[in-house]
């Protein structure tokens, strides 16, 4: 019964620079099976695609592909992008076979196929036309028939639906798998990047979550469902809400309400607020209605929001102790409902007391409190935040650090000369304030004066 297995990824392990991403992945796919790889945002799930297809090399581990190791892109192994990087100069058909060209197929049965594989993917009618006369819908369309001109017996996919409106995405679907149930392609296994956790419940036979920071394998679940699925049913709506329970749980165990000193962090740095304070906002008031617990697939779809887009959020609520994720509801803290409770002053204070002793804030604030200006360069911080996250984390970490700590008023921040400083009157008690040890107080202490209540000018 047990199918041959088409690739394994075995003990994959990838840096970029000094921040590890994968870290010792295994995965491996059978002989028609069709597997959907599920992770946050920054997870990692493109890198160990791109590297699956031998586009990417692995910092350690081994790629085989029926048993033998992979060195260079698989010849067996085609890719479809969420935006396909058509050419605007040539036709459907061109761009089509493009692929076929650099196999090395004559012209006249590269335009064959080419057609071919047009009429299969809904494109006829289209072949003279250029990518800039099309939808976007139909853009996706002559991705995938460029990917399927070369007969890959895999077919890699990464977040091919999510750019594509809800109807265009779920034709689209529909279709790829009645061309693969129905043996239309001779494409054998699929592996499908999502953060999508319905679409992965409704096309894959078995869906792999990822974790993040970096990515290990956190879960590996069989969808057992007969096709075609429907969305609907009972069985189906238990398995979203189980891989849904994953997904939160499982995605970033370095951030855990209190700064969790007993799971050492990545990063000395790293643990900070990075939703948007409006969304964060909205979605603790949304909870706080509701009686200050719900679902979060629930709230997700509610809110037309994937767990990649509400991830950062409820773990922003976790990190300034707000909320908590338990079996997959949200649920608000007490300070959270005092919170909810609270205007915008109240809550820029509660906040404030939060996040002031979180590293990258106390050392923001302690710079600018011993600098006689007051006054430090947004540069000075990515740096030294850069020495262990590398630059575009850093960059993203500053300009969360920006935002909320501008709304907290825990410091003032001057986009145009790129500069964090304190405010004149602020800047005396700053200097007060530092003969006390700022490391100790503990998240959790909110009785505490919060850092500058005042509104600035
Ligand atoms: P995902 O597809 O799950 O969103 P990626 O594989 O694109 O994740 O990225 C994983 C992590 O690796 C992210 O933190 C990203 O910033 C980083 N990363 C991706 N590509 C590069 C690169 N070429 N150089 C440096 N860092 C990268
Ligand atoms: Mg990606």
């Amino acid at each position: 019964m047990a199918a041959s297995v088409l690739v394994s990824a075995e003990g994959i392990s990838r840096r970029y620079d000094e921040m590890l991403v994968l870290d010792a992945i295994d995965l491996s796919i059978r002989d028609g099976e069709f597997v959907a790889l599920l992770g946050p945002s920054g997870s990692g799930k493109s890198t160990l695609l791109r590297i699956v297809t031998g586009l990417m090399q692995p910092s350690s581990g081994l790629v085989r592909y029926r048993g033998v190791p992979v060195d260079g892109p698989c010849p067996h192994a085609a890719m479809v992008f969420q935006t396909f990087a058509l050419y605007p100069w040539l036709t459907v058909l061109e761009n089509v076979a493009l692929g076929l060209k650099a196999r090395g197929m004559p012209l006249r049965e590269r335009r064959s196929r080419a057609n071919r594989l047009i009429e299969l993917i809904g494109l006829e009618g289209f072949e003279d036309a250029y990518p800039k006369e099309l939808s976007g819908g139909m853009r996706q369309r002559v991705g995938f028939a460029r990917a399927l001109a070369v007969e890959p017996e895999l077919l890699c996919m990464d977040e091919p639906f999510s750019a594509l409106d809800f109807l265009t995405a779920e034709n689209l679907r529909n279709e790829l798998l009645d061309l693969w149930t129905e043996r239309r392609i001779p494409t054998r296994s699929v592996l499908m990047v999502t953060h999508g956790v319905e679409e992965a419940v409704a096309m894959a036979d078995r869906i792999v979550v990822l974790s993040r920071n970096p990515a290990r394998v956190v879960a590996d679940v069989a969808i057992g469902l007969p096709r075609p699925r429907n969305r609907k049913h009972a069985a189906f709506l238990a398995l979203v809400d189980r891989i849904y329970k994953i997904v939160t749980e499982g995605a970033d165990p370095a951030t855990s309400p209190t700064g969790a000193p007993d799971h050492p962090a990545q990063a000395r740095f790293a643990p900070l607020p990075q939703a948007a304070i409006g969304m964060l906002n909205g979605l603790l008031e949304l909870v706080a209605d509701r009686g200050g617990r719900d679902d979060l697939y629930h709230l997700g779809s509610e809110l037309m929001l994937e767990v990649d887009d509400l991830l950062p959020v409820t773990e922003a609520a976790e990190l300034v102790g707000l909320a908590v994720v338990r079996e997959g509801d949200l649920c608000l803290t007490d300070l959270g409902r005092r919170y909810t409770d609270e205007g915008a002053t109240g809550r820029k204070q509660i906040v404030a007391a939060q996040i002031r002793d979180l590293p990258l804030f106390a050392v923001i604030r302690r710079v600018l409190a011993s600098k006689r200006d007051h006054t430090m360069r947004r540069e000075f911080f990515v740096e030294i935040s850069a020495r262990e996250l590398g630059e575009a984390q850093a960059e993203a970490l500053v300009d969360a650090a920006v935002s909320w700590g501008r709304w907290a008023e825990l410091f003032a921040y001057d986009h145009a000369a790129e500069e964090f400083y304190l405010p004149e009157d602020e800047a005396d008690e700053e200097d007060g304030a530092l003969e006390d040890p700022p490391a100790g107080e503990g998240l959790a202490d909110t009785d505490g004066p919060p850092g500058g209540g005042e509104p600035r000018p």
